[in-house]
Order: C-alpha cells, then structure tokens, then sequence
C-alpha cells in the first residue's frame, strides 16, 4: 500500500483499519483477516479496551512487525505526566509490542482536567515527547483536537503534532481545523470516514457509485483520498473489510469531491470537544 510522509519523515500507510467498538471477542480474528487482506496499519485506543485482542490478531497474521503500523491513543482519565507514561508502558504490554508507530492524546478536553486542560496537555505532551526521544513511539500526534488546542500545546512543545486524526467524511468536512493542520504539515487522519456506515444511505454518494461501478463506502474512503486525508474505516465483515481497500483503481473528478465536501451532515457531524461528557 502507498504511503503519506509524516513531517520527521516516518511513512503511513494511506489507508488505516478501524477497530472502535470491535469486541474482544471478533477482534483477533477481525484484525488477522484486515491483515490477510492487505492492510498495513491497524488503529486501536487504550479506550477501545481489545488492545490485547489487536495485538493477538497481529501476532496471527505472521506479517512482519517492521511491516505494520501500529497506532493507539491517551485514554481521557491518563492527561498527567505519570499516567500517560504507565498506561503507555500498559499499552505496550496489552498489545504484546515493543514500540508503537504512532501515538495520540485522544481527546484535547478530558472532563477530569476540564478546568486546567491546557496544564493536563502541556505534561501529558511532555511525557509522550519523552517517549518519542527514547524511541518507544515513531510518531506522536492528537485526536480531536481543533486549533485553539493545538496552539496552546505548542506554546511548550517541543516537537508539533505530526498527525490530527478528527472526524470527517463527506458533507463534515471541519474546515477551520483542515486548513490550519494543512498549513502546518500535520496530516489529517479522516475517523469514521463512511459516516458510521450512513454514507450507504446518501442517495448522491449512491449516484456517483454507480457511476464507478463502486459502493457509497468505497466512494467515500476515495474521497478522502482524494482529500488528502488518511481514512480510518471499520468493518467486522469480511467481505467488506477486502472492499474497503479495493479504492485505487479510480479517481473522482475534482468536481465529484467538491459535491461531496458539500453535503453538509448527510452522514452526521463532528462533535464539540469541549463539551464531551467524558
Ligand atoms: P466508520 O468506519 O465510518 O463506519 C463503520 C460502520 O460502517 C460499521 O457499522 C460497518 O459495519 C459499516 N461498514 C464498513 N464497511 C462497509 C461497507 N463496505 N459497506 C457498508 N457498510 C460498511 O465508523 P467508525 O468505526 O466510527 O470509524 C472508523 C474508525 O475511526 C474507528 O474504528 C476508530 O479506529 C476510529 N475512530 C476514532 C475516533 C476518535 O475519537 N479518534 C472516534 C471514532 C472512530 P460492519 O462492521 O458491521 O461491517
């Protein structure tokens, strides 16, 4: 799979396999077929609670480690300077690995630490740095976060977010975030890329897919391509999850993804970070 280059100059492969709300039980099995199929770089969270399962399905694959990408993400109750580095050195166990490929602070606004978020940031980054410099993560990065968060974790930054992995899909587009983290070479990672599987009901996505011979979700995760972003799709069904990456035989037209860009909602929209009730 091609890649995008991150500002240190790690590779990601472009298309990322989703494992939020993937039980532990069909996890293993979930994560070994996404292997099986072709897909090089795996996302899971200390929240989604199947690290160990993602780690197994990884082990069964018999794909190399150097091969995969492996990312996870800072679990709300852990924004302080300790927890970040124990429930780091939990995930590493959890997932059976010795380092990670790239690793996020989930969400900028934690309710524990909503009262002093940008002191919480500041140790949780501080920490996550530490981390980088040792070489137990290749990349770091937030979820999440909109640009009044990303301007105050730099005022005691050392090294910029390489990645902002957010909402967006056709018709939620997060304008103001995009162009700042395109300015500032932080690469979009596009969550919930095929609307939470909405994007199946959009009568235009449907148009445009018949168009190419393609499904609405094949649609979208082109889309995003075609945005310049990462998607991050989900699936538990095999035959979707070998379909998620059957996208690189096409290309939508300029207009195509302008008339996606503007379907404003058809597949939901991003929530307020600063107002999440965790
Ligand atoms: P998504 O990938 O947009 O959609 C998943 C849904 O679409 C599932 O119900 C899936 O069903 C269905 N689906 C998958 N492929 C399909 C296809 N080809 N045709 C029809 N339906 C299809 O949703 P998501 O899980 O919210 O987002 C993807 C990933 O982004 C997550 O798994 C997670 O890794 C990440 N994420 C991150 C955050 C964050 O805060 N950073 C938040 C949300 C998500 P089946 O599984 O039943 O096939």
């Amino acid at each position: 799979m091609s890649t995008y280059k991150l500002s240190n100059g790690v590779e990601i492969p472009v298309i990322g396999y989703g494992t939020w709300q993937v039980e532990d039980d069909i996890a293993v099995a979930s994560v070994e077929e996404a292997i099986k199929a072709g897909y090089r770089h795996i996302d899971t969270a200390q929240a989604y609670g199947n690290e160990k399962s993602v780690g197994e399905g990884i082990r069964r694959s018999g794909i190399a480690r150097d091969e995969l990408f492996v990312t996870t993400k800072l679990t709300n109750a852990s924004h302080s300077y300790e927890l970040t580095m124990s429930s780091f050195e939990q995930s590493l166990k959890d997932l059976g690995l010795s380092y990670v490929d790239l690793f996020l602070v989930h969400w900028p606004c934690p309710i524990q630490v909503r009262d002093r978020w940008q002191d919480a940031n500041a140790e949780t980054w501080r920490a996550i740095e530490e981390l980088y410099d040792y070489g137990k993560i290749r990349a770091i990065g937030v979820s999440n976060f909109h640009q009044r968060h990303i301007d105050a974790l730099l005022q005691t930054a050392k090294y910029a977010p390489m990645v902002d992995q957010i909402r967006l899909c056709p018709g939620c587009t997060q304008d103001e975030v995009v162009d700042y983290c395109r300015k500032n070479n932080i690469l979009l990672e596009a969550y919930s890329p095929l609307g939470r599987g909405q994007v199946s009901g959009v009568d235009e996505i449907n148009k445009i897919a018949d168009k190419y011979g393609k499904s609405a979700s094949q649609i979208a995760i082109r889309w995003s391509l075609d945005m310049g972003f990462l998607p991050l799709p989900k699936s538990v069904t095999p035959s979707r999850i070998r379909d998620n990456l059957n996208v690189f035989d096409f290309k939508l037209t300029a207009e195509e993804v302008d008339t996606l860009k503007n379907l404003t909602g058809c597949a939901g929209l991003a929530p307020d970070p600063d107002t999440m009730p965790f």
